[in-house]
């Protein structure tokens, strides 16, 4: 499968990397390439530049938003959560049509400092906000309630842990699925919430896992629903 991961942050390379790993050919999307590989300073959280993760990735292309999601058959959104839709508009609507999209991001607001609110919020979400946007997306929304090591490889974290699928589209959860599978999730961890609109729920999750990773001083932790155990698909879809 060809996979265009949109988002050249930690998210999107850890993706990119484990997708690759996979034997997937990968390609990055960024808003400008040169841009993205002259950067030579540490990114947020002291993220190393692209170009030196670039280096030990030689496989994983990166091309601007649009080129990446014309050759990508499966798109992945890791942009920040407040730009996701230029992002994407960048992709041009053109190079979307039809595809599934695997929403990763959180519409994190952090114009008022630390913790960030959360835009879009409560009564709307970013998954139904991408949906609403690119009508032609089959968007999922999944793995935004943990931090990315994790979703790639969950058993990173002892024991049973859940992960959770949002979208309208019962054939693009099934290829999700498959792909959470093939990243190590258990059939019986990945929990279908139903349509997109359950990414309100999801996202509005965020000020709790933050406070979480406050209160246990790391980030390899997840949720687990006791009584999950056999209960399927509740939401219809
Ligand atoms: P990030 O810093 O949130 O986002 C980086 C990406 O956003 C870059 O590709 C950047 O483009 C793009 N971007 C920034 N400003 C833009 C603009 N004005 N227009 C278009 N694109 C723009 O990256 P991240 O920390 O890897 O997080 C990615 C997403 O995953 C976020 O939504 C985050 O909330 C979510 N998430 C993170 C974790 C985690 O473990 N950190 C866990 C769950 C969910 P360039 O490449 O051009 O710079």
């Amino acid at each position: 499968m060809r996979y265009a991961v949109l988002g050249t942050g930690i998210v999107g390379r850890t993706l990119a990397g484990r997708l690759s790993g996979l034997g997937h050919e990968v390609v990055v999307g960024t808003r400008d390439p040169a841009t993205t590989l002259a950067r030579t300073g540490a990114g947020p959280m002291g993220t190393p530049p692209y170009a030196a993760w670039q280096a030990g990735h030689p496989g994983i292309r990166l091309a601007a938003f649009a080129e990446a999601a014309r050759d990508g058959e499966v798109l992945v959104n890791a942009t920040a959560g407040q730009v996701s839709i230029a992002a994407l508009t960048g992709a041009d609507a053109g190079h979307l049509d039809g595809k599934l999209l695997i929403d990763v991001a959180n519409p994190l607001d952090f114009s008022r400092g630390f913790p960030p609110g959360l835009d879009p919020v409560d009564r709307d979400s970013l998954g139904e906000l991408i949906q609403r946007t690119f009508p032609g997306l089959r968007v999922v929304k999944t793995l935004n309630t943990m931090n990315c090591a994790v979703m790639v490889d969950p058993g990173r974290v002892a024991g049973e842990h859940h992960v959770f699928l949002s979208g309208d589209d019962a054939d693009a959860k099934k290829s999700v699925r498959e792909l959470l599978n093939s990243f190590g999730w258990a059939e019986s961890a990945v929990l279908d919430l139903g349509g997109i609109e359950t990414a309100r729920g999801v996202e509005m999750v965020l000020p709790l896992w933050l406070r979480l990773m406050g209160t246990l001083g790391h980030t390899d932790f997840n949720f687990h629903l006791q009584g999950a155990e056999g209960s399927g698909s509740w939401g219809g879809h």
